[in-house]
């Protein structure tokens, strides 16, 4: 099992905003996708990067993200499935020769699956140097996954989901927000931001979001055996303190009813955004010195109104677009013009520059750019 049983077959920069040194770089791998199977995975790749775009604060974060797809050829189709696992589940107690060696029923529970987190971290790291996260995509139907060094999920209908919640864990150091196995929390206070101990108004981790007339703690889990089921006691999109983390029932809090670390399908709280924010936002692009050019030149007769348009600018980049006529008119001004944007995909735009002669004669333009900020 193992190296022996696969081989890397090649990397592919499929998110590119940019040099790698300047960016975070996410690297998404293959595990037991043969060779014929690679095409699926770079459907599922794209999947994820698609779920990942559409989920805030990635979305708006986005143009700090590279993402790098990196091929790995693994012999045999699927992940290990032992038939019996210790929380009373089954597999179809296969095993198969796959390169990371990936298999449900890790540490006795059913649906955690994963390989060997050391290959992974040193397989992204030969294919992507600058990596900051990684993600392994499991060729299996089944549901499961897990966060470690990487984030694992496999191919089963919530699977985007789970990697998104596992890249909480493993890239942004997010808990999670929910009690499982834990009565109660006895540990200290947790190093991760989105769980406290602490009930203190003043000096709570999140304190500086929680209004005054939120009570603290907010909801308890009765009994510190279940996650209650009870409504929330305030508004939806509230922060304070709810019980429940690092799966403890109670002597934890988490910041708001319901986020995505507690529950799969649901936005992260507010906490969890920003401290994913935090993490991106030095990877933004930020002021490059202006780069200028002349894009088009027009002619527009007396009290004419026209549009140019132009295409496939990368949307990370922040472009500014003046109209300059270039026949002398005086002693009013020449043009006005106003700029339209569509965002014609994920990564690009198209500008539409409407253009109006304010003067009785025909007159000749410039249209030109300026780039402030670039990849
Ligand atoms: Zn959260």
């Amino acid at each position: 099992m193992g190296t022996a049983d696969g081989a890397v077959l090649g990397t592919t920069k499929i998110v590119d905003h940019g040099a790698d040194s300047a960016r975070w770089n996410l690297v998404v791998m293959a595990e037991g996708f043969t060779a014929a199977e690679q095409d699926a995975f770079h459907v599922a790749a794209e999947s994820f990067v698609t779920k990942l775009f559409t989920t805030e604060p990635f979305r708006r974060m986005w143009c700090a993200i590279n993402v790098h797809r990196v091929d790995v050829r693994s012999d045999e189709s699927g992940a290990d499935e032992p038939a019996t696992c210790a929380d009373g589940g089954t597999g179809a107690g296969t095993t198969r020769r796959t390169y990371f060696d990936a298999s449900f029923c890790r540490d006795g529970t059913n649906r955690l699956l994963y390989g060997s987190e050391a290959l992974a971290v040193a397989t992204a790291a030969a294919a992507v140097p600058a990596v900051h996260a990684r993600v392994v995509i499991v060729n299996s139907t089944r549901y499961g996954g897990a966060g470690g060094s990487a984030a694992w999920f496999s191919l089963a209908p919530e699977a985007a989901e789970i990697g998104v919640h596992e890249l909480g864990h493993s890239a942004f150091q997010l808990a999670d927000e929910y009690g499982d196995s834990i009565a109660t929390w006895s540990a200290g206070e947790p190093s991760e931001p989105n769980v406290t101990t602490v009930t203190d108004r003043a000096t709570t981790k999140w304190a500086s979001r929680i209004a005054a007339a939120t009570p603290l703690p907010t909801q308890e889990n009765p009994g510190c055996a279940a996650m209650t089921t009870a409504a929330s006691p305030v508004p939806a999109g509230t922060v304070g303190l709810f019980a429940g983390g690092s799966r403890a029932f109670c002597g934890i809090y988490h910041p708001q009813h319901i986020c995505r670390m507690q529950v799969l399908g649901n936005e992260f709280c507010a906490v969890c955004k920003e401290a994913i924010s935090a993490r991106l936002r030095p990877f933004l692009p930020a002021f490059s010195g202006p780069v200028v050019g002349t894009q088009f030149h027009g002619t527009l007769t007396a009290r004419q109104t026209a549009r140019w348009f132009t295409y496939d600018w990368p949307a990370c980049w922040h472009v500014l677009w003046t109209v300059v006529p270039t026949t002398p008119v005086t002693p009013t001004p020449g043009v006005t013009w106003k700029v339209g944007v569509e965002r014609a995909s994920r990564e690009r735009t198209t500008y539409w520059l409407t253009v109006t002669n304010l003067t009785d004669a025909s007159l000749e333009l410039d249209g030109r750019y300026e780039i402030v900020a670039r990849t």
